[in-house]
């Protein structure tokens, strides 16, 4: 059986809180910036939770666009995934209804997979069988060191004080690459 690897796209693949942000400025230019984001409530006082969930929607309604660019080590990333024999499985927190530009963007990009996963509940598919599980998520991640599986992601301020939860954050997808691959 192929081993599984769940890798997460918004700040796993690519830059997602800056195309946020931009979006979260033009409802309230006085919104913190993405380096002050060390929790999920940060909207609070800032814009409506509509205002909020309307923003991530903006930027998942064209993610296809051209302004919205892959990290430049996320391909070679995937490939060598897939070199090693992981069976791939992209899944993001986001809806279903964004299937079409999200399938356009990863393969515009070379982004390679073997499945796509969108929901609003992405745990509900790390298993017994999952092996690694790439996101930035702190719950998800801990969710992955609840099945077994080794988990690791990008170090961004909203997960930083959960560093030692049993899964391994870097600064870059090289990084978290050797650690799936040699650790
Ligand atoms: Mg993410």
């Amino acid at each position: 059986m192929p081993k599984t690897a769940i890798v997460d796209i918004d700040n796993t693949l690519w830059q997602f809180c800056d195309a946020f942000y931009e979006e979260l400025a033009k409802i309230n230019r006085s919104f913190p910036t993405p380096d002050n984001w060390t929790n999920w409530d940060i909207w609070e006082g800032y814009c409506s939770k509509e205002d909020f969930y309307g923003a991530v929607n903006a930027v998942h309604s064209r993610q296809d666009s051209d302004n919205y660019l892959p990290y430049s080590e996320s391909k070679d990333f995937l490939l060598s995934l897939k070199e090693q024999g992981y069976h791939i499985i992209i899944a993001s927190h986001r809806s279903p209804d964004y299937r079409v530009q999200t399938e356009n963007w990863l393969n515009r990009h070379g982004l390679v997979f073997n499945e796509l996963h969108l929901s609003f509940n992405k745990t509900r598919i790390i298993n017994l069988s999952t092996d690694v599980v790439v996101d930035d998520a702190p719950e998800v991640l801990e969710k992955a060191v609840e099945y077994g599986a080794k988990a690791t992601g990008l170090l961004f301020p909203w997960n930083r004080e959960y560093l030692n939860n049993g899964f391994k954050l870097y600064d870059s997808l090289k990084e978290i690459l050797n650690h799936i691959l040699y650790s």
